[in-house]
């Protein structure tokens, strides 16, 4: 499998490029098609296997074909992850990406400063990357509407679950637009994980790193 395959426009096969990646990895191969076709996803894989990518390129693609954003509309794309370190891997990822479009990504983590992060979201924002407890605040500080929201990823929800954010990461999918596209990553899939998915996704494909 090369990238090509994945019928990327020029500007991001030209980043993706520049990253110096030579091949997809199989997370990658697997995840790409089937979140570029609209349906949900449950990925299993690990940190270091592409996973964000495989993602995040989609998400890109999914903001190109929406209408642009008019002032007060919110986020078009929402990922949750457990800590501020990956929070902060992520957005750093999707700015990379998300730059050469003009895609404007704001990162909502615990310990930093909230209205700092309220401000950037409410100057608007194709994708936010957050921690659970933070979105929280956010939707309860009325920071971004979630209405517009079309793409979810659940990014490392195993390790989200194990860190006490089950109550938060199912009030947040409750807040998305129902008409969304999920895609959920774990390094593990135990029964926990396997209800959340049956709760918050719609017919997924199962991928297994
Ligand atoms: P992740 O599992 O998403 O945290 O990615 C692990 C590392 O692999 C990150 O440093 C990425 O920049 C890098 N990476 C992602 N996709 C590729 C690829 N196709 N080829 C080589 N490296 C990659």
């Amino acid at each position: 499998c090369s990238f090509a395959h994945f019928g990327f426009d020029d500007q991001l096969m030209k980043a993706i490029r520049k990253s110096e990646y030579v091949s997809p990895t199989p997370i990658q191969a697997q995840a790409i098609p089937t979140a570029l076709s609209g349906r949900d996803l449950i990925g299993i894989a690990k940190t270091g296997s592409g996973k964000t990518a495989a993602f995040l390129w989609p998400l890109i693609v999914h903001i190109l074909d929406q209408p642009q954003l008019k002032p007060g509309d919110g986020i078009i794309g929402l990922i949750l992850a457990p800590t501020r370190e990956l929070s902060i891997q992520i957005y750093n990822e999707a700015k990379k990406f998300g730059k050469v479009y003009n895609i404007h990504v704001v990162c909502c983590y615990g310990g930093g400063n909230k209205y700092e992060q309220c401000k950037a979201l409410e100057q608007g924002a194709e994708i936010c990357v957050a921690t659970p407890g933070r979105m929280i605040d956010m939707i309860k500080m009325k920071a971004t509407n979630l209405l517009r929201c079309s793409y979810l990823v659940l990014d490392e929800a195993d390790k989200m679950f194990n860190m006490g954010f089950e109550p938060q990461v199912r009030s947040i999918c409750n807040h998305v637009n129902p008409l969304r596209q999920t895609l959920l990553f774990s390094a593990t899939f135990k029964k926990r994980i396997e209800k959340l998915a049956r709760d918050v996704l719609t017919d997924p494909v199962r991928i297994v790193q």
